[in-house]
């Protein structure tokens, strides 16, 4: 039989069937232990019965009923995300590149209401923000792009963490209307810029009356042992993008605003069928109330802590490491060399890991791991880095 799915993936030689907090299944009864989490979205675990429950009481009442009506689900989890962000508003997408579009669109419509008619987004070198033409064209990987242009218009790219490169683009760029980035580059390698950086580039934006855009989508949600990354500073971007672990699986994205950029669209401007629907705002509401709860945003900072030391320890003597970073359960081992096929060693040995930026082992645990479980995942990276060097 041919093959019926289109080629968009390098697919794993493995089909997963079941999940159970950080476990999952193969067809086959192998068991693994997950440190991806599907790329940062189930970060309650799998299965979690509190999630299931929620899901399966809100598809017995109503899964959908279009924005045209009131969903008081929706309003309930916009006011819940806004006091937790200290952002204002809320609109419902049901995915990242979707929030990212809507972000881009503000942004937009907030330049022709001041009068720019060709606005320009600075986004960074080594960014992840979608896969629509847009968020494809906002992404700093030419790998990503290539073969889909013509690209989207409005768009100059600045090196991640240098805020001299930014200064550089207000100095020659006319109509810079914002500045769009990740607090921390997830799919880039888990890139953390210095502690100024975010504080340096709002002080920018005050200065110009740009828009400061943070895209947390793979950061946010408790990850970086904040609610937000963002939330390790002092400071409040203008827009706020989160998808991913909002869900736990079940598909939303959100695009937060505060301040100037709170009120800028109006009805007719944007839109989504889904976006925002009663099962997706009532599982989202679950995962923020267990989240809160637990206290998982300090537990994902001291389990963080831990893993990088375990990290640093174990692998002090080991050739081939470039540098260990993170933040929370978001850590990133880069390597001296490429090492791709570390993915399918780590599986042999019972261990979801990714590598991204070609080089950097990226690790996104659940954020309910328990400390033995954090202990195994250093354990067998480790094993896995030492078989492959040594090789
Ligand atoms: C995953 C991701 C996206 C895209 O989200 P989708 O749900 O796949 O559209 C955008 N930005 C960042 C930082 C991401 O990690």
């Amino acid at each position: 039989m041919t093959e019926p799915l289109m080629s968009t993936y390098n697919r794993l030689p493995i089909d997963l069937i079941k999940g159970q907090g950080a476990k999952v299944w193969d067809a086959k009864g192998n068991e693994y232990l997950d440190a991806l989490a599907g790329i940062s979205v189930c970060s309650l675990g799998h299965a979690h019965p509190a999630v299931a429950k929620t899901l399966s009481e809100q598809a017995s009442k109503i899964i959908h009923c279009s924005n045209i009506y009131g969903i008081p689900a929706q309003r309930e989890l916009a006011a819940k995300l806004c006091e937790i962000s200290g952002m204002h508003k809320v609109f419902f997408g049901n995915s990242g590149a979707e929030a990212n579009e809507a972000a881009i669109k503000i942004a937009r419509l907030y330049a022709h209401r001041n009068d720019i008619k060709n606005p320009v987004i600075i986004v960074t070198e080594g960014a992840f923000h979608g896969r629509t033409l847009a968020t494809l064209t906002a992404t700093g990987n030419r790998k990503v792009q290539a073969g889909f242009e013509p690209l989207v218009q409005g768009f100059v790219r600045a090196r991640y963490g240098d805020i001299e490169a930014i200064k550089t683009i207000a100095q020659s760029t006319a109509n810079v209307v914002g500045v769009l980035l990740e607090p921390i580059q997830g799919e880039g390698g888990i890139r953390i810029p210095n502690d100024q950086y975010l504080n340096d580039i709002r002080e920018l934006c005050d200065a110009n009356n740009w828009l400061m855009m943070l895209d947390e989508i793979q950061t946010g949600m408790c990850r970086t042992g904040e609610w937000f990354a963002f939330q390790h500073t002092d400071i409040k971007p203008d827009i706020m993008t989160i998808a991913k672990s909002l869900g736990n699986g079940m598909p939303i994205g959100a695009c937060l605003a505060q301040g100037k950029a709170a009120d800028v669209f109006q009805p007719g401007n944007h839109g989504s069928t889904y976006g925002g629907n009663p099962l997706a705002c009532q599982t989202a509401l679950t995962v923020i109330k267990i989240m809160e709860d637990s206290g998982l945003k300090d537990r994902a900072a001291q389990l963080g802590i831990d893993m990088l030391k375990h990290f640093h320890n174990s692998l002090k003597d080991t050739t081939g490491i470039h540098e260990i970073r993170g933040k929370g359960l978001m850590i990133g081992i880069e390597l001296t060399h490429d090492c791709p096929q570390l993915v399918s060693m780590a599986l042999d040995q019972g261990l979801l890991i990714n590598v991204t930026a070609g080089n950097t082992i990226r690790l996104l645990p659940p954020l309910i791991i328990t400390d033995s479980e954090a202990e195994q995942i250093v354990q067998k990276v480790c094993a896995v880095i030492q078989q492959f060097v040594s090789k």
